[in-house]
């Protein structure tokens, strides 16, 4: 018999009509815990569910007191019974909790999204594509859930057509270094597709496209914190291949609010969510350099394979039906995560412990970067 692997507040409320019950796999990382304030602000009750193996509890940390928030950490690939979860732990019949609970949205964001975290773990991430959908879906139908699944521009691969329209089908290599995420996705929409066809689940299809802002790790790998991180730190930023490579970046809250639209729709999609801005990754480099006022370079490193040469939304869908278009441009969106950004290194400062034998000061070799660091660090009003 499985058992919950752990639930983090005991203060599950009863449901109320009045507060959809909503609940959010992946809710502890990036885009998941932005999704979590967002709906708890509209007066949602939020179940956030994470292991994090990608998320952190920082960045859900300010909700974990919050009268409509609950954690649960549980692993999205093993089988969801949110009856007993929660009412394990809060002494909840099973009768009682069966006739009275009620679960009105699942959000399913939960896998690794960034490419250094999907190749790390990559039979992990086929498995919350596959078997963390089926469960996540499972749970929807029993509750007769919207069911929102978080997909991507990756379904699309390396696009043969620019921009993306959904009625694109995509060019993915199913073996390359990237399919443990591109057809796992892929899998997931069709499984999402599946269980509304034959089992009648409403669901939403979103396709994230490139997407930055505050609660990034700084250690993602990604190209947006890679960069900002480099810059602040006055090292040279590492673009891959030429960087005429194009990706085009959505601020985060435009998408957490194209998120929203959608899960009030009726209509299934798929639906692109980006920016249509689209730049080359050259081109971004030098951007935030402009931006961050770094006197830093630039350094050219190989291309990883597989690596999509371009990418940009064709978002009129959205525009459309969802009323939905990103407001925060780019340079704009840059100014304001580089707070954030700058917070992330001072903290990764203050938390990294001197080794055995060393003062506990700081360390002389350190001392250079850090002092370099403080430079690139000061406040810049
Ligand atoms: N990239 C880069 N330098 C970095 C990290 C990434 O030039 O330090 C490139 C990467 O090769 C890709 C683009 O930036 O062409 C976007 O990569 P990212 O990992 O952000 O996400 P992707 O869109 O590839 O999933």
């Amino acid at each position: 018999m499985w058992k919950p692997q752990g639930v983090d507040t005991a203060k599950f409320s009863n449901h109320q009509p009045d507060h959809p019950r909503t609940l959010v796999t992946g809710g502890a990382g990036f885009l998941g815990s932005h999704l979590c304030d967002r709906l708890l602000a509209e007066g949602h009750e939020v179940i956030c569910m994470d292991t994090l193996l990608t998320g952190r509890r920082a960045n859900i940390q300010h909700l974990l007191g919050h009268p409509r928030f609950t954690f649960l950490n549980h692993d999205a690939t093993t089988p969801i019974n949110l009856r007993r979860l929660l009412g394990f732990r809060v002494g909840v019949t099973s009768r009682e909790s069966s006739e009275s609970f009620r679960l009105d949205y699942l959000l399913h964001l939960a896998s690794p999204a960034s490419p250094k975290d999907y190749q790390r773990h990559p039979i992990h991430t086929l498995k919350l594509g596959a078997l963390g959908t089926h469960h996540a879906l499972g749970l929807a139908k029993a509750h007769g859930s919207v069911f929102l699944l978080a997909s991507t521009s990756e379904v699309y691969g390396d696009p043969a057509v620019n921009p993306q329209q959904e009625s694109y089908w995509g060019n993915v290599n199913p073996i390359g270094v990237r399919s443990v995420y591109d057809e796992a996705k892929r899998f997931a929409e069709a499984l999402a597709m599946a269980y509304h066809r034959e089992h009648g689940v409403e669901i939403r299809i979103a396709r994230i496209f490139n997407t930055y802002g505050e609660r990034m790790r700084a250690d993602d790998g990604r190209a947006f914190p890679n960069f900002v991180v480099q810059a602040l730190q006055g090292r040279p930023l590492t673009v891959y291949g030429d960087g005429s490579q194009t990706r085009s970046f959505c601020y985060v809250s435009d998408l957490v609010d194209g998120l929203c639209r959608l899960l009030q729709s009726q209509d299934i999609g798929p639906f692109n969510l980006g920016n249509p801005e689209e730049i080359p990754l050259l081109k971004l480099a030098q951007v935030i350099l402009e931006v961050t006022g770094s006197p830093s370079g630039i350094v050219f490193k190989p291309l990883p394979s597989d690596d999509p040469g371009r990418r940009r939304p064709d978002i009129s869908k959205a525009e459309t039906t969802l009323r939905w278009h990103p407001k925060v441009h780019l340079r704009e969106g840059i100014e304001r995560v580089i707070p954030y950004f700058r917070s992330q290194l001072i903290n990764a400062r203050v938390d990294s412990p001197p080794k055995t034998g060393e003062s506990p000061g700081i360390r002389p070799r350190r001392r250079n970067l850090l002092s370099k660091l403080e430079w690139f660090l000061r406040p810049t009003s």
